[in-house]
């Protein structure tokens, strides 16, 4: 009989210490729970104002671009159409449709041009082309 209760008792002790045991594990993760919570709301927070500025300079992108496209084709207009074309050609071609020229190089591809068609291009009387990737020359001082 005080066998059996030395066991009984012996069980409680354990389950005892087990519950405490338990509730010790319960309360560790209750406080990680809540600190991941903390985080999740502060990293929320963080996206959604990181949200809000990707919204307003997308918007004063396309303001931008809408501003920039209007005055493209203001000097669109005031070019002739056959240099159009070849400002066009080579745009789509290289990227960039003109380059500056200085010192008989061309900044574009940095070859350098024919001496004589570097005088002529220096005159700004007519479009020169490089003879090397076809960009528009400009001379140093119509470039800046
Ligand atoms: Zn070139």
């Amino acid at each position: 009989m005080t066998r059996e209760i030395e066991v009984l008792k012996r069980e409680r002790e354990e389950r005892t210490a087990e519950a405490t045991r338990l509730d010790e594990v319960v309360a560790a993760v209750g406080s990680q729970l809540k600190q991941h919570e903390e985080d999740f709301k502060g990293l929320t927070d963080m996206l959604a104002s990181e949200e809000s500025e990707a919204v307003k300079t997308r918007e004063a992108l396309l303001a931008r671009k809408e501003l920039h496209q209007g005055a493209r084709k203001e000097l669109t207009g005031r070019v002739r159409p056959e240099i159009m074309r070849i400002y066009q050609i080579v745009l789509n071609r290289r990227g960039t449709a003109v380059a500056e020229c200085r010192d008989g190089i061309c900044r574009g591809c940095y070859m350098a041009t024919p001496p004589q068609l570097y005088n002529v291009m220096l005159r700004a009387e007519k479009l020169i082309q490089c003879p090397n990737c076809q960009r528009i020359l400009l001379p140093p001082n119509l470039s800046r």
